[in-house]
């Protein structure tokens, strides 16, 4: 039966590839290096139409379903949600939205398990359907009279990711300017994997609204021309394709041998285009920008009916009783796909997320369906026999051949098995895209792709630590750096004060002086005042002695008013005792001044009498009595006494004509 399953294929392969081929306007292919052609087991799932499943009864789903920073959550436990609304928006430029699938109440946003190759748990938000379907108010865009901008913009809210298997999220690959360099859209139906036919199904059923996908793309992009690739082993996928694009003048389909990996991005343009993208360049460097069919697809019903991305075709297949294809509702427990395919054989023993060569086992059916689940396989012992064990290598080269990227697996292994990772770095390993046509190959069936995924994740994990520890570095480079700005700029604050200050104790020094010349000058003002004030004072001083003096020599008899002159003062020290003693009544002074004259006269008339006693002792030849018989020490002293006395009668006289002739 499968014989004649497999001749009828290739019959109508051939038969659709040479007309699809003939109609092409591109009629070369340009085949990549390596490549491998296993099993295909297409046929399988395709003998159904894409079925539509029972609603389940709980759906969950991961924040992370897409390459890029995890969405935030805009919803909480308890909250009832519609269909299309948006549980999760994106955060960062590299991310994805979240919509509700259907409309319902969401019962946990919890770590649980995951469909992904650690087997980790990790964020998910569990939605409870109340089997309404209800959808929220949707919005449709108007691409053709809307700026690409804003189109880009709304793509971003639409939560559509690479359908291909890459969940690259979408808007990433349109400018968020709306400019384009891209001259060429490549879209990826080659579906090269064996197993995975759910492209293959959207492109029998839902050709038109593809194309009309094409064209939105197209536009956005600003391509001339796109290329529908498809492999010769979908001929029916190819012949609807061809029909559906027929009438239009810059999309084409093109044929390409059933060989694995076509589908990879850079080996499909290579088979289409016939250009190498160098390793260290994108395919927009070249002007070529690839989409899944069924992105396209996604993209145009977000458009025309506002619909998020909510669900995709899942090929179910492998041990279940009828393998197809179902539209699923993201958040899906693998268990009810398994059953809506009839359910798993009793030999199954786990199940497969993505095709044979690239996919990876799941843990259990409990996982949901994400955007990345494109086929599930369910395994037994029979379709994946348990590898044998390794053998060693024998240096046999067949890897080489195999690969399509032109690395060395060999050497790969060798480096990645003894931990030499810088070497297998120097060995392009990051450009392994990790396709297991080398493993496929190995006659040694050695794991080679197992060992490069190791090597990658040791590099990766030293290249972060190297990362976090240059940030950490370069953190506190940048704090030293600003420990030393702020001392710099605080010590420049402190001079400028310092210098601040000093100006102005040197202005304030300059004040004082003024302030002090100022105060000098006051006081010499005020100096002047008091001197008048004085020199009035004294001449009102000398009238008043005058007048004493002739008061005196009124009363006294024997005292010559003449001799009695008052010596003029000295000029005294401006004392407060002297201010007091000069602020003295006139009559005060009188009284005082004439005391003293009085006083002055006594002691002047017994010099006097002094002087006649002994003048008239010596002119009577006698000694003065109480000079008699004394010794030569007393004789010294009365001689030495009398000449102070002759001494002060001579400055009394003396004073006397000084005073006579200033009056
Ligand atoms: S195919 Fe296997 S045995 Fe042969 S060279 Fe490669 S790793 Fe070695
Ligand atoms: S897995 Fe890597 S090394 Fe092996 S064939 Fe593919 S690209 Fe080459």
């Amino acid at each position: 039966m499968s014989d004649i399953i497999n001749f009828a294929s290739n019959l109508i392969r051939n038969t659709f590839s040479k007309k699809a081929t003939a109609n092409n306007s591109l009629k070369d292919i340009f085949k990549f290096n390596g490549g491998v052609h296993p099993a295909e087991h297409k046929a399988e799932s395709t003998t159904h139409p894409i079925s539509k499943l029972m609603m389940p009864e709980k759906l969950i789903l991961p924040l992370r379903q897409h390459v890029g920073h995890m969405p935030k959550v805009k919803v909480q436990v308890g909250d009832y949600v519609l269909k299309g609304q948006m549980l999760a928006e994106p955060e960062g430029s590299v991310s994805a939205a979240i919509h509700a699938p259907t409309s319902g109440t969401i019962t946990a946003i919890s770590e649980q398990v995951i469909p992904h190759p650690s087997g980790l748990p990790d964020m998910c938000i569990n939605l409870v359907p109340d089997n309404k379907d209800q959808w929220t108010a949707l919005q449709p865009v108007d691409w053709r009279n809307t700026d690409k901008k804003t189109l880009v913009d709304a793509l971003r809210a639409s939560g559509i990711v690479g359908l291909g298997g890459a969940t690259f999220p979408t808007h990433i690959k349109l400018r968020s300017n709306g400019k384009s360099n891209v001259h060429t859209l490549v879209i990826n139906a080659a579906e090269c994997e064996p197993y995975i036919t759910c492209d293959d199904m959207l492109m029998r059923e839902r050709a038109d609204e593809i194309l009309k996908g094409i064209e939105i793309v197209q536009s956005l992009l600003g391509a001339e021309k796109c290329i529908v690739g498809i492999e010769d082993n979908k001929p029916v996928a190819a012949g609807i394709m061809t029909k559906a694009l027929a009438a239009s003048s810059t999309i084409a389909v093109k044929i390409v041998p059933t060989l694995y990996p076509s589908g990879d991005a850079r080996r499909l343009i290579h088979l289409l285009l016939g250009t190498e993208i160098p390793n260290d360049k994108r395919s927009t460097d070249v002007g070529i920008q690839v989409f899944n069919v069924a992105t396209v697809l996604a993209i145009y019903r977000y458009f025309e009916f506002g619909e998020p991305s909510i669900s995709r075709i899942v090929t179910m297949t492998g041990n279940v009783a009828v393998p197809q294809n179902f539209e699923v509702l993201f958040g899906t427990p693998l268990h009810a796909l398994v059953a809506a395919a009839g359910g798993a054989k009793t030999n199954t023993t786990h199940f497969i997320m993505g095709g044979p060569m690239m996919g990876f086992d799941l843990p259990n059916d409990l996982v949901p369906i994400t955007k990345a689940a494109n086929c599930i396989i369910a395994a037994t012992p029979d379709l994946f026999a348990a590898p044998p064990p390794a053998m060693p290598c024998i240096r046999c080269a067949r890897c080489a051949d195999a690969c399509p990227v032109n690395l060395q697996p060999q050497e790969l292994y060798w480096f990645a098995k003894s931990d030499n990772f810088e070497k297998a770095r120097d060995y392009n390993l990051f450009d392994c895209i990790e396709c297991g046509c080398c493993t496929y190959v190995c006659p040694s069936d050695i794991p080679l792709v197992q060992y490069y995924r190791y090597a990658k994740s040791e590099i990766i994990a030293v290249d972060k630590a190297k990362e976090a520890a240059d940030l950490a570095r370069e953190r506190n480079d940048f704090r030293l750096a600003r420990i030393e700005r702020e001392k710099l700029e605080r010590a420049q604050k402190h001079a400028e004060r310092a210098q601040a200050t000093k100006s102005e104790v040197k202005s304030a020094e300059i004040k004082p002086v003024d302030d002090v010349k100022e105060v000098i000058a006051e006081s010499i003002k005020n100096e002047e005042a008091p001197a008048s004030t004085d020199k009035q004072a004294a001449i009102a001083a000398a009238i008043a002695r005058a007048k004493a003096q002739k008061l005196a020599a009124a009363n006294t008899s024997d005292i010559s008013a003449e001799k009695v002159t008052v010596l003029p003062t000295a000029p005294e020290t401006k004392t407060p005792e002297t201010k007091i003693t000069e602020a003295k009544t006139p009559e005060t002074e009188a009284a005082e001044l004439k005391a003293k004259l009085a006083k002055q006269a006594l002691i002047a008339a017994a010099i006097e009498r002094a002087k006649a006693q002994k003048l008239a002792a010596a002119q009577a030849g006698d000694a003065p009595k109480n000079i008699e018989n004394v010794s030569a020490t007393v004789q010294a002293e009365i001689n030495a006494t009398d000449a102070l006395r002759e001494k002060a009668k001579l400055a009394v006289e003396a004073q006397v004509s000084k005073s006579k002739e200033s009056d």
